[in-house]
């Protein structure tokens, strides 16, 4: 038996049992005839105690033990002489009578405690030794806690968690394909999943009805801060629904976990509902933070025209937010703002500033160009106070302006510490077009994914002006990250063959791509729509993480590697030999 006990078990209860622990040696300190070690596992630290006068053979040997030393050890439960109340094992020690070195340990490379000196880079290369950090284990547990969660809450539902193929066809979602080639079927590939959206879709024509999955997707993204190459989702599906049908269960989900695996109670109320467009125009974003207000207010018509302020007369959108309390808000205050909204990936032009002092007395940047009543108008229109700051924007496209002024809300959200990590302000995003313009493509492409199906009442305009086609489709927002989305599918093999149409698909193409689909659909495919969770992200949430690294056990750094395996990596000739794979050099 290795040990009797974890590391994090034993209370003054225990006094007096003899006992065997088994773990890593978090730190050792010799203080004159006396030893002591923390042992540490996941499950808490205890401390040792070796003492000289008792034996001076096991004092040599504890003093020989370094950190990360695996070692077990027997000896007895003694109350504490000095507790620590900050240990739920601060109570009591144990006085070392037989020591066993199981395996020693080279000097890690950092130190394996919460405010650890290894830095991002060395952490993730011996990830094994970050994870016996406290803090990065909880995270870990957290994870755990919220699958068993989501498990116990769609199972009470009857959903089946059903496993579908990481070998598959390519399942666009908007996103490249990762591939991996056959050496059975030389020049052909597989493709990772995207998601298992068409194979779920396939399980509903199964009559499977309910359908789960917490399962891996992979995406050849670029890849944008926090975003990982592969990342799991709690993927589901349903037969026989409507949109409401689906909205209503997933928020009982959504409670249901806040309760279970958070201990926060977010009330009987429904999430709030948003159509996408009310979004764009009072957030400038499709997940919008609403855990603050700070709305946005178009000053357009207000502001443009007057023949004295060609930037503005230029402009096809101007538009401001209100930021309570800032009219103080100095010179440097402001440059840093208007910083800000310059930086590149922002790409402002300038901002513009208007402050209501305490008095109500009103000051522009602008006030050159405009008279008082002019700006006194614009404060009523955008609902500044006394003490409030109004920041304006403009720009020649009206979206780009709004995802400039998007982040300057957020800017200013952090600022004044409104973005409170304990506080959750969750709604639903309804109604988002079906297709949105790409000119990478030069096409129309899905805004959701192809299988998506539009709004009833605005099929008719698919032949005629499908841009202002609304999809059946809904994004669940937290605190401005999008944690799921979903929609109703298309279960019409006719209708599904007219949407490729308009993305621009031949019909031969769309059957050689989606043939499998199209023809399930032939065989009576019943109603069904679903929703895919981003499991990584609603963990990182409720551990009120910045980064969902720090919730996935073994991530990939920036650039896509695993800086642990040093993957990816080169393979050997015989390797490529064998899939009939020759390697292009590159042109330099
Ligand atoms: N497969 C979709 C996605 O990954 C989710 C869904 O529509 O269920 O975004």
């Amino acid at each position: 038996m290795y040990r009797s006990h974890t590391c994090g078990s034993l209370r003054i209860e225990d006094k007096g049992k003899h006992v065997t622990l088994a773990g890593w040696v978090q730190r050792t300190r010799k203080m004159g005839g006396m030893t002591f070690v923390d042992l540490r596992d996941r499950y808490g630290i205890t401390q040792l105690v070796f003492d000289e006068q008792k034996s001076g053979e096991l004092f040599e040997q504890a003093n020989k033990t370094g950190r990360e030393y695996v070692i077990q050890v027997e000896g007895l439960v003694e109350e504490r002489y000095s507790k620590n109340p900050n240990m739920p094992t601060g109570d009591i020690e144990i006085i070392v009578d037989k020591y066993n070195l199981l395996n020693p340990s080279l000097t890690p490379p950092f130190t394996i405690e919460e405010n650890t000196d290894g830095g991002d880079d060395l952490r993730m290369k011996y990830r094994y030794l970050d994870i016996r950090r406290e803090n990065v284990r909880k995270n870990l547990e957290l994870r755990h806690k919220f699958c068993i969660a989501v498990r116990n809450f769609l199972d009470s539902k009857g959903f089946l968690e059903i496993e579908t193929p990481i070998l598959i066809g390519s399942t666009p979602e908007g996103a490249r394909d990762f591939i991996v080639p056959s050496r059975m079927n030389p020049g052909q590939f597989y493709a990772l999943p995207q998601s298992p959206q068409t194979l779920k879709q396939l399980l509903m024509v199964a009559g499977i009805d309910r359908y789960f999955q917490i399962a891996k997707c992979f995406r050849d993204e670029d890849l944008r801060a926090d975003r990982q190459p592969e990342f799991t989702q709690i993927d589901c599906e349903m037969s026989f629904v409507t949109q409401e049908d689906i909205l209503q269960i997933f928020e009982e989900m959504t409670k249901y976990l806040f309760k279970e695996v958070r201990g926060v109670d977010l009330g009987e109320a429904p999430f709030p509902r948003m159509p996408w467009q009310e979004a764009m125009e009072k957030y400038g974003s499709d997940k919008p933070d609403t855990r603050f207000g700070m709305e946005f207010k178009e000053l357009t018509t207000l502001l443009k025209g007057t023949g004295n302020f060609s930037i503005f007369d230029d402009a096809a959108y101007i538009g401001g937010i209100v930021a309570p309390g800032c009219a103080g808000y100095s010179r440097k205050q402001l440059d840093e703002l208007t910083n800000f909204v310059k930086m590149p990936q922002i790409g402002a032009k300038g901002l513009v500033w208007v402050k209501v002092a305490d008095d109500g007395s009103i000051k522009s940047s602008v006030d050159k160009y405009y008279t008082p009543e002019q700006i006194h108008q614009v404060c009523e229109t955008a609902g500044a106070a006394n003490g409030d700051l109004i920041l304006i924007l403009c720009g020649p496209d009206a979206m780009r302006c709004r995802k400039q002024l998007c982040e300057l809300r957020l800017e200013m959200g952090n600022r004044l510490g409104l973005r409170d990590k304990n506080k959750f302000s969750l709604l639903w995003v309804v109604d988002f077009p079906m297709f949105e313009w790409s000119d990478e493509e030069g096409r129309l492409m899905a805004m959701h994914h192809p299988f998506t199906s539009p709004r009833p009442q605005d099929i008719p305009l698919l032949a005629t002006q499908p841009e202002k086609v609304l999809a059946d489709a809904y994004d669940m927002v937290c605190n401005g990250i999008e944690v799921g989305g979903g929609s109703i599918r298309i279960h019409d093999a006719e209708l599904q063959a007219q949407i490729f149409k308009v993305l621009g698909f031949t019909p031969e193409k769309a059957q050689a791509q989606f043939g499998f689909l199209m023809n399930a659909f032939k065989y009576g495919a019943p109603p069904h729509g679903g929703l895919a969770y981003g499991l990584d992200r609603w963990v990182s949430i409720f551990a009120g993480l910045d980064s969902i690294r720090d919730c996935i056990a073994f991530p990939k750094n920036n650039s896509g590697r695993d800086v642990m395996l040093d993957a990816p990596s080169e393979v050997a000739e015989a390797q490529l030999e064998e899939l009939k794979i020759a390697l292009v050099k590159d042109a330099e």
